[in-house]
């Protein structure tokens, strides 16, 4: 029997690039597939594109054949020419055939078990302005379909390699058809492709794996968390199914406002308001911060807004530990309502020169 040329078979040239020769077989593939093409001699064609393409894309195995030609792949059965038994086309047939129920040919991925992973899970969770920045532990009530611990997933006791498919996974028969003959591979519809059946179906989830429940989870909540962040609990999620992995828990939270303190980031602002006199003459002001009272010295010849700064008194970063810093801002509170002494007060302080010469900028406009 006279072996056609891998290079002619798959119609490109000895300098093709390893684009163009999967390209080439591509198309070939897509014509000749023994699944889906109608022409008479399609078997015979498709297995020795098949061929042709396990030697050219693979580098070290076309040098070979470039120097030997077919000679290098002969093993003593009369030039049966190179094996491709264990060659992966599934890349190519996936996507070809769009990966759903073709056959893979000869050869493919190997085992493809129905294990699922479960979904992740989105809870939401409102925390108290001090839970947020000093941490907490806290309940949440969860509804999902929670790992059986009776069967720890699996669907089953007494766990043994598939008979039907002796752990493989996969079935693979060769049809005997008109065209010729062809290898197909399916999944294992007694495992499922996992490759293991078991002595008896678990009796508490029906063999799923999965039972649902509600059950109430504890959280730590690390310190230092803001509304909107997102803290993720690995595998704390729905459970996967046919033993597949659990998916993940998520918890965003939702900070409540606090009545004095004013969150920015992992800094602290609050408002002081201070009287008029304060203001001018200066003073000295008992504080709370997030660690307890301070004292905090408010200069003379203050004004509203002025801002001032208490290092590391903010929170502490949720990942670095680092904390913020708190800052003060001044509310002068000019009073709305005087007694008749005040008043007096007042007026005999208008007689005195208040003016910094501040006026002088406004009267040359007069
Ligand atoms: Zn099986
Ligand atoms: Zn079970």
């Amino acid at each position: 029997m006279n072996k056609r040329d891998y290079y002619e078979v798959l119609g490109v040239s000895k300098t093709a690039s390893q684009d163009e020769i999967k390209s080439a077989f591509r198309k070939l593939a897509k014509k000749y597939h023994p699944d889906v093409s109608k022409e008479p001699d399609a078997a015979e064609k498709f297995k020795e594109a098949q061929e042709a393409y396990a030697v050219l894309s693979d580098e070290s195995k076309r040098r070979q054949y470039d120097q030997y030609g077919h000679a290098a792949f002969e093993n003593g059965q009369g030039g049966a020419g190179f094996d491709f038994s264990n060659f992966d086309f599934s890349d190519i047939f996936d996507d070809l055939f769009g990966g759903f129920g073709f056959s893979s040919g000869f050869g493919g991925r190997g085992r493809r078990d129905n294990r699922q992973r479960g979904s992740d899970l989105l809870k939401r969770m409102d925390l108290t302005f001090d839970e947020a920045i000093f941490g907490c532990k806290k309940e949440i009530s969860l509804e999902t379909d929670f790992k059986c611990e009776d069967c720890n997933g699996l669907g089953g006791h007494g766990e043994k390699t598939c008979p039907t498919c002796q752990g493989h996974g996969t079935i693979t028969r060769e049809q005997n058809t008109l065209l010729g003959s062809f290898m197909t591979r399916t999944t294992c519809t007694t495992c499922g492709g996992r490759g293991v059946t078991f002595d008896s179906k678990c009796s508490t989830c029906k063999g799923t794996g999965r039972v649902r429940k509600t059950k109430t989870i504890e959280v730590k909540v690390p310190a230092g968390v803001d509304s909107g962040n997102r803290l993720r609990l690995a595998g704390k999620g729905e459970a996967g199914s046919n033993g597949g992995a659990s998916g993940d828990l998520y918890i965003e939270f939702s900070v409540k406002k606090h009545p004095l303190f004013e969150r920015h980031e992992n800094d602290i602002y609050l408002e002081l308001p201070i009287t008029i006199t304060e203001a001018v003459l200066g003073c000295k002001k008992e504080i709370p911060t997030l660690y307890g009272n301070v004292k905090f010295t408010v200069p003379a010849g203050s004004s509203t807004n002025d801002k001032h700064r208490i290092k590391g008194k903010g929170v502490a970063d949720v990942n670095t530990a680092r904390k913020g810093d708190m800052y003060i801002i001044l509310n002068i509170m000019i009073p709305k309502k005087l007694s008749h002494e005040q008043k007096k007060l007042f007026e005999s302080l208008a007689k005195t020169n208040l003016d910094n010469g501040q006026s002088d900028k406004i009267k040359k406009y007069l």
